[in-house]
């Protein structure tokens, strides 16, 4: 009985933790993600988006540089 009630508390710390988390659409490849947000500045625009996106950015950044 006792470990019943551990599963069922285990799993609800779970689903605490994802709603926590939460979920994001990225302004770029316009896709829900739940990864690392990034709110990027671009032409008096505040972005968000992911990580895949903002790793692009970087890139595309470092070429211009
Ligand atoms: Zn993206």
């Amino acid at each position: 009985m006792k470990k019943k009630i551990a599963v069922l508390f285990v799993s609800l710390i779970a689903t605490l933790s994802l709603t926590a988390c939460g979920t994001f659409k990225c302004q770029i490849c316009e896709q829900e993600k739940s990864g690392t947000k990034h709110e990027v500045s671009m032409l008096g625009q505040t972005l968000t988006v992911c990580d895949d996106c903002y790793e692009g950015m970087q890139i595309l950044n470092g070429l211009f540089n």
